[in-house]
């Protein structure tokens, strides 16, 4: 596909995402400002993201550390994409971990307590390399308490939320979550809702939750979601895994 017509591509779907969430947040009662669309552009080419870039995106989001590496590499001095922000949103493996918090300015998926000094190191080295502020975190939390899929269980929430909050160079952004696999999403997004009550009890700043995907998302807006992560709807069918 040339140039023009991939670029003419991601202009309508980029409309037809963002009036999705115009539609939810009118019938939610919310401001679109108060919703941010991250698109997830893992397994997709770092020339969409220099096209996202150049469209009007501001926050794309990564799955994979080496794909992270690649794509900002690939990218380095691309005017438009230096004010891009990097979302790593996958399962945090605890020797990538610091890696990925040198190379991401927020991380979506907290879930043990051992990648917190792992992640504070990582904050450090991306201060030494000259990040204006602290790494943000969102705890991200298990609605089915399946460990495969990743997310701390509701238990120990808490807890790990008090960890990422007092280590140094961490902020504690909020919750993350995905809707369990053929689960209501309705129905676990209002199960994270009361969730994100809970620590924002704890910690008054904690106001953020990442939920809602290409599919879901409406439902997302809906039960007070602040960042929405969407691939597929955006960028077109996924290209398989490399
Ligand atoms: C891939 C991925 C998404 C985006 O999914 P789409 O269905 O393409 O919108 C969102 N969140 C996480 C954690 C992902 O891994």
């Amino acid at each position: 596909m040339s140039e023009d017509a991939r670029r003419a591509e991601l202009v309508s779907a980029l409309g037809r995402v963002r009036a999705r969430i115009a539609d939810a947040c009118a019938a939610a009662g919310r401001r679109t400002t108060d919703v941010t669309l991250v698109v997830v552009t893992k397994t997709y080419p770092a020339d969409d993201v220099r096209r996202l870039a150049g469209i009007g995106v501001r926050d794309v989001g990564e799955a994979r550390l080496p794909e992270l590496r690649d794509k900002r590499a690939a990218l380095a001095g691309d005017e438009a994409v230096t004010r891009l922000r990097w979302h790593a949103i996958g399962r945090l493996q605890r020797n990538k971990a610091r890696a990925t918090a040198r190379l991401a300015d927020t991380v979506h998926s907290v879930d043990d307590p051992r990648l917190v000094p792992v992640l504070a190191r990582g904050a450090a080295d991306a201060a030494e390399d000259g990040a204006a502020g602290p790494l943000g975190c969102f705890v991200q939390v298990s609605l089915d308490g399946d460990p495969e899929r990743g997310g701390v269980r509701a238990d120990a929430l808490l807890p790990l939320c008090e960890a990422v909050a007092t280590a140094e160079g961490l902020a504690l952004l909020g919750l993350m979550a995905v809707a369990p696999l053929g689960a209501d999403p309705d129905r676990a997004f209002a199960r994270l809702r009361e969730l994100s009550d809970e620590v924002v009890a704890a910690h008054p700043s904690a106001t953020a939750v990442s939920a809602g995907m290409s599919g879901d998302l409406e439902q997302a807006v809906r039960h007070g979601a602040t960042h929405l992560r969407v691939g597929a709807a955006v960028l077109g069918p996924r290209p398989p895994l490399g």
